[in-house]
């Protein structure tokens, strides 16, 4: 790994989520030496907290945002090719009642349209009778049914996708990064912007300087910003807050993702069932965040409300709390704009570009499948600052450096294995290794992967973890 104790940088990202991390790879790769920081692990925020999907937003289409809908299919079908071992297409359910909003003739119209700004590049879309819908999924609630359409969209491992963006970044000579480094104050010295840096280690401070800097905060972007009075920071984002939950597959056996569209007290929503090997994610919610950025959580009524759909859409599943094996939640970075009237979910998902002072830029909203464009416009205007040529196609190349647990081929690490995620990917915690490295988020989610016993495993290993990063019992029985 390369040091990364300089006291000077030409551009540093703070903030080390898709979109930083997007930022990071297409600076380095354009030729500008570049530090990307993050206060905790990199993809330890909204980046590991999404529906896991790379999609244009099927939804999207009903506000008339075809661009983004357009911009969001191409990067889609971009990055299935880019990374098939962290993202695969699967077909969409997306099932139809008598008293459904949107009737039959409506979904096949969407969904032409849907496949049509892909450039046809999606699988095409089919309609299903109510026959053949309940034979793909059964358990289906077939009461007014009429059938289904169905469409293509990626599932992913979020987390890794961003980290091995940063792994590829890396490979770059002039590409440096830190994890578990929090930007605690910045000053303007002689209009240079000069950057306090604490280890959340040690607790210790030091100062770096930079040429440019770019803030790729997500949430936390109004209120780390508002704390500097030279930016003269006004609020840009409306935070809306979405959870999730995990249900084991043998307790919701679903072969493929199932769309539901229910209409009620949280108004005309979607929620997503998408199966991921021995586990089922449903989500999502949209309400405004009253926690702590850093420590957001799922309510009793989000969960209660997620069950209630999957009851609706299965009845004979009686699911409740007992089937969940994990949740979360994140709060979406939703630019306000002046057409949303407040309601997160017309609130468009296009991102904006602030540039608060000459050395400064701000980026903000976007979604996780957009990340590589949002990167390439900030790329191009820091290019054209430093007077170097800009390639906006060299990031549409594969990442060259894969990480050690790949989610969709999953297998227990070997010591090797444990010892090679150690050295070459970053993790600096337990947490960092099992959640990010291993893509297990809960105990029970290890129980459904594979035989062994949690603490034992990791018991065994613990000494061989030690020689990188401190890690008790404690930490392991706290997981
Ligand atoms: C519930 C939900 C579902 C979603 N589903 C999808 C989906 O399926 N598909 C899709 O395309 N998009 C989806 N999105 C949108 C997508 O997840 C986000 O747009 C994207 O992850 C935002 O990334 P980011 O890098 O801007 O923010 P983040 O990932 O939050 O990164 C910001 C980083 O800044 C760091 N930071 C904060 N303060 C400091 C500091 N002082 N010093 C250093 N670092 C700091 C944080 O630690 C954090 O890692 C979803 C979002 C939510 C909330």
């Amino acid at each position: 790994m390369k040091p990364v104790e300089k006291a000077h940088y030409k551009t540093v990202i703070v903030g080390g989520g898709i979109v930083g991390a997007g930022i990071f790879r297409d600076l380095v790769m354009n030729g500008v030496e570049t530090l990307l920081i993050d206060a905790g692990d990199f993809s330890s925020q909204t980046s590991e907290r999404s529906s896991k999907m790379l999609h244009g937003g099927i939804r999207y289409l009903e506000n008339m945002d075809f661009p983004l809908v357009f911009e969001a299919l191409h990067e889609k079908n971009l990055w299935l090719k880019l990374t098939p071992h962290l993202a695969k297409e699967v077909p969409f359910y997306l099932p139809v009642y008598s008293d459904s909003k949107r009737p039959l003739w409506m979904i096949r119209a969407g969904l032409y349209l849907y496949d049509l700004l892909s450039s046809f590049k999606n699988s095409p879309f089919s309609m299903k009778n109510k026959a053949e819908c309940l034979n793909a999924i059964p358990g289906l609630n077939p009461e007014r049914l009429k059938g289904a359409g169905v469409y293509y969209d990626g599932i992913m491992d979020d987390a890794k996708i961003t980290l091995e963006v940063i792994y590829d970044a890396l490979e770059e000579e002039h590409a440096f990064a830190k994890n578990h480094t929090m930007v605690t104050n910045v000053r303007k010295i002689n209009n240079k912007s000069t950057l306090t840096l604490k280890d959340q280690f040690t607790g210790i401070e030091s100062n770096i300087t930079c040429d440019q800097v770019v803030y790729a905060l997500g949430p936390f972007t109004d209120t780390f910003l508002k704390q500097y009075d030279f930016y003269h920071w006004q609020d840009v984002l409306l935070p809306s807050k979405g959870s999730h939950i995990w249900i084991k597959a043998s307790d919701l056996p679903i072969k493929y993702p199932i769309v539901m569209t229910p209409q009620d007290e949280f108004g005309d929503r979607v929620i997503f069932v998408n199966p991921h090997g021995e586990k089922v994610l449903v989500g999502t919610t949209e309400v405004p965040n009253k926690d702590n950025l850093f420590d957001v959580k799922p309510t009793e009524e989000e969960i209660a409300y997620l069950l209630k759909n999957l009851n609706t859409y299965f009845p004979l599943l009686k699911l409740n709390a007992s089937h969940i094996i994990g949740s979360f939640a994140g709060i979406r970075p939703l630019v306000r704009d002046d057409n949303s009237s407040g309601d997160r979910g017309k609130t468009s998902r296009e991102h904006k570009i602030y540039q608060p002072c000459s050395d400064t830029y701000v980026i903000a909203g976007g979604k996780y499948t957009t990340f590589r464009v949002m990167g390439r416009e900030i790329t191009q205007k820091i290019c054209h600052r430093f007077h170097k040529s800009f390639n906006r196609d060299k990031t549409e190349s594969s990442l060259r450096r894969k990480s050690v647990i790949s989610p969709f081929a999953w297998h227990l690490p070997t010591a090797s294995d444990l010892k090679k995620i150690c050295e070459t990917e970053m993790p600096k915690t337990f947490e960092d290794l099992v959640k990010r490295r291993l893509s297990i988020s809960t105990r029970a989610i290890w129980k459904e992967n594979t035989q062994k016993d949690f603490d034992s495993y990791f018991e065994e290993h613990i000494n061989l973890l030690n020689k990188y990063f401190k890690v008790t019992s404690a930490d392991i029985a706290r997981f």
